[in-house]
């Protein structure tokens, strides 16, 4: 049951050590630390968040927040390692090499209406500014979901609970506190929140907390772009990135971030695109889960090949190369995309770079041939095109030639190539030839 009010008012229900789960041998020691320093010094020190959250359901946390009724510069005194950051929050972060602990001092309610000193809203009911100490009971009201809301005590290692929290992750159930409609108002990237969660835990969605979604997405289109390529990230690279854009879809979200893509999906080669995101989103969690390496390049290559495509296509016709037009294409729908969602250049400059080496693979002869094989966009470009042949797109006999080729030693690359054997030279190494500047 939801009883708890928001507004400060209330007692937290609280899970006494032997009725909950948590151990502190899956607590960073870093973390605990702080907390133990923190509690003997007079304050008190919670563990919050999502690392209670996954600590209860036996998933490792990314991090490990804390919350305290410290005030920012009395932690920055208790911690020679500690460092003040934010202006919107401000926060101390306190480092033990690569690992960053964040504590952050209780602040008021969003609800609470004797709180309001140093808050402000836009027009839209937005918030600007929130930056009032207050105490756990105005913490936790604030918060996004009952499961983000548990208080860990490092005291005696029970947990508070005030929004029926424990229940919810028990039930495995994500649930917006407060009025949902309000809480999305004030920030709309809840939404977006709401569907990684969902994706990322399992969890279905409270029906109170997703039914304003499909009215209030547009909204999104207010959240700052950078912050909305951060969150990309989380949604795309978190490892879940598939089922996210499921859910995205499904609530009408995706649309507001990538409007474009959203009407390619429409049209009529929307099927092979659809299945093109899919398979790269597969392929990205997979990666995720082993620990390899992933790119937001290839990622929004990705998402924004559909448009890209169609526009190349169109500025084809007015002639120039087919490797000017994707590239000219993949600039003009980027330059539109950046309304949205802010693409920094070290991204969208090897996105460019990839999508228009497309057409060259078709290509299989010559020092052309041999200049992609060793571009440094030849490898991400590779994977593109292998997506694109399991997609239909591309001639699957054009990517096993590729393939087959990057399995040979360089003598048999250039007979393969068609291309001389040029005494005296270091295999593999090109020779400095006069080149047009376009369009390697
Ligand atoms: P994870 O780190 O696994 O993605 P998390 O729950 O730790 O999940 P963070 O973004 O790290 O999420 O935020 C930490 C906590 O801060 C959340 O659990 C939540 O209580 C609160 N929080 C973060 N963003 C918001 C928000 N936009 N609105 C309300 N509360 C938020
Ligand atoms: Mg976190």
């Amino acid at each position: 049951m939801n009883t708890a009010q928001a507004g400060g008012r209330g007692s937290p229900a609280i899970i006494a050590r032997p009725d909950h789960t948590i151990s502190r041998a899956n607590i960073s020691r870093n973390a605990l630390k702080v907390l133990y320093r923190l509690n003997e010094a007079g304050f008190q020190a919670f563990l919050v968040g999502g690392s209670v959250r996954d600590l209860l359901l036996g998933i490792l946390p990314k991090d490990f927040d804390i919350a305290t009724n410290a005030h920012p510069e009395q932690v920055n005194e208790l911690f020679r390692n500690a460092r003040l950051i934010g202006r919107r929050f401000r926060l101390a972060h306190v480092r033990f090499g690569r690992e960053i602990i964040e504590v952050a001092t209780f602040r008021a309610s969003a609800d609470a209406p004797e709180a309001h000193h140093d808050r402000s809203l836009d027009d839209g009911g937005r918030i600007l500014r929130d930056n009032v100490y207050g105490e756990i009971d105005e913490d936790v009201w604030r918060r996004d979901f009952t499961a983000n809301a548990l208080y860990y005590n490092i005291a005696d290692f029970s947990i508070w609970d005030y929004a029926d929290g424990f229940q919810d992750v028990n039930d495995r159930v994500l649930r917006l506190i407060g009025d949902p409609e309000t809480r999305y108002r004030e920030d709309p990237v809840r939404m977006l929140r709401a569907v990684r969660f969902a994706a990322k835990l399992g969890f279905s969605m409270a029906p109170s907390t997703a039914a304003p979604i499909a009215t209030l997405a547009p909204l999104l289109r207010e959240v700052p772009p950078a912050r909305l390529f951060d969150e990309l990230l989380k949604l795309f690279q978190g490892g879940h990135g598939l089922r996210c854009y499921e859910l995205l879809r499904q609530y009408g979200l995706f649309g507001e971030l990538f409007p474009h893509t959203q009407a390619s999906l429409a049209g009529p080669h929307g099927e092979a695109l659809e299945k093109l995101i899919r398979l790269a989103l597969e392929s990205t969690d997979q990666r995720v889960a082993e620990d390899r390496p992933v790119t937001p390049t290839f990622v929004l290559a990705v998402l924004l090949w559909g448009p890209i495509r169609e526009r190349a296509a169109l500025l084809l016709e007015e002639g120039g190369s087919d490797v000017d037009a994707l590239a000219d294409g993949a600039t003009e729908v980027v330059l539109e995309q950046l309304e949205r969602i802010s693409i920094p250049r070290r991204f969208s400059g090897p996105l460019r770079e990839m999508l228009a080496l497309q057409p060259r693979f078709y290509q299989r002869r010559g020092a052309r041939a041999r200049r992609l094989l060793e571009h440094k966009r030849f490898r991400a470009a590779y994977d593109f095109l292998e997506l694109r042949a399991e997609c239909g797109e591309v001639d699957p006999e054009v990517v096993a030639w590729w393939t087959a080729l990057q399995e040979m030693d360089p003598e048999a690359q250039r007979r393969e190539l068609g291309m001389r054997r040029t005494s005296e030279k270091a295999p593999g190494r090109r020779r400095r030839a006069p080149r047009r500047s376009a369009p390697d």
